[in-house]
């Protein structure tokens, strides 16, 4: 980027800032929540080190990837960044058992534990490490067949085993909206949250967080509970509308 285009795209991203810390407030207020309770994460993946970078000095703490090769390209390059290096990423795509070891100790959240198996891998591998994973299920509420995710009955079952695993702490659930249908996305939310509250009063575990709402969605899904949300477009784009 020239030094002309950085300035023109720092301009757009504290105004579109301020406009998305607007609609998460009035979310909130319609649902009598506190802004407080939600984390926005700004969802990079299609965007390079710079306008990371840009989006840092616009007021972002923290960011999201979805494969573990692209985390570690940004996480790399941002070492030329010293004023991030408090920086917080997450992952929140596809986790393969191969690609665990890129992830674990240098994210603050992986969203997408979305089988057993998975959270036996990152369990191991954590340990191994000796550290302990924060982590979220990712539930398939929509029961769509391109999500991927534990479906409801699963997480049920599996809930006691994943809790008892040594190298994970299990914060909450994480879910994917159907694409343009408003209802449907709802639905999913509060289903979310339904499902949430049925573990946590089973468990006694608090489950505190749900990581669902992107940019299409994500006022719907402040007012059903969500407490982060995964912005890629809306956030990064000056040609995405937002409403
Ligand atoms: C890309 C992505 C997002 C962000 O999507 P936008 O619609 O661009 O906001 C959120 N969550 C996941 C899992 C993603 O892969």
């Amino acid at each position: 980027m020239t030094e002309g285009e950085r300035s023109g795209y720092l301009d757009f991203l504290r105004e579109r800032r301020e406009q998305i810390l607007q609609r998460v407030a009035d979310a909130c207020r319609r649902a009598g929540r506190t802004t407080d309770d939600v984390t926005i994460l700004g969802v990079s993946k299609t965007v390079g080190v710079d306008e990371v970078a840009l989006a840092w000095q616009a007021g972002w703490r923290a960011f999201a990837e979805n494969r573990p090769q692209e985390l570690t390209r940004k996480l790399e390059g941002l070492r030329e960044h010293p004023e991030m290096s408090g920086v917080r990423f997450d992952m929140i795509g596809n986790l393969q058992t191969n690609k665990i070891n890129q992830v674990i100790g240098r994210v603050g959240l992986i969203h997408s534990i979305s089988s057993a198996h998975l959270a036996e891998a990152v369990s191991k591998r954590s340990v191994a490490h000796g550290i302990v994973s924060d982590v979220l299920l990712e539930v398939n509420v929509s029961g769509e067949e391109s999500k991927s995710g534990f479906a409801p009955t699963e997480v049920e079952q599996a809930l006691d085993g994943l809790l008892g695993l040594p190298g994970i702490r299990v914060r909450g659930l994480m879910t994917m909206a159907p694409a343009h249908d408003a209802d449907a996305a709802r639905r999913t939310f509060s289903g979310l949250r339904e499902l949430r509250d049925e573990l946590s009063a089973r468990s006694g575990r608090s489950l505190a967080t749900l990581s669902a709402g992107m940019s299409d969605d994500f006022q719907v899904a402040i007012e059903e509970g969500s407490t982060i949300v995964r912005l890629g477009r809306t956030l990064f784009s000056p040609d995405y509308d937002l409403r």
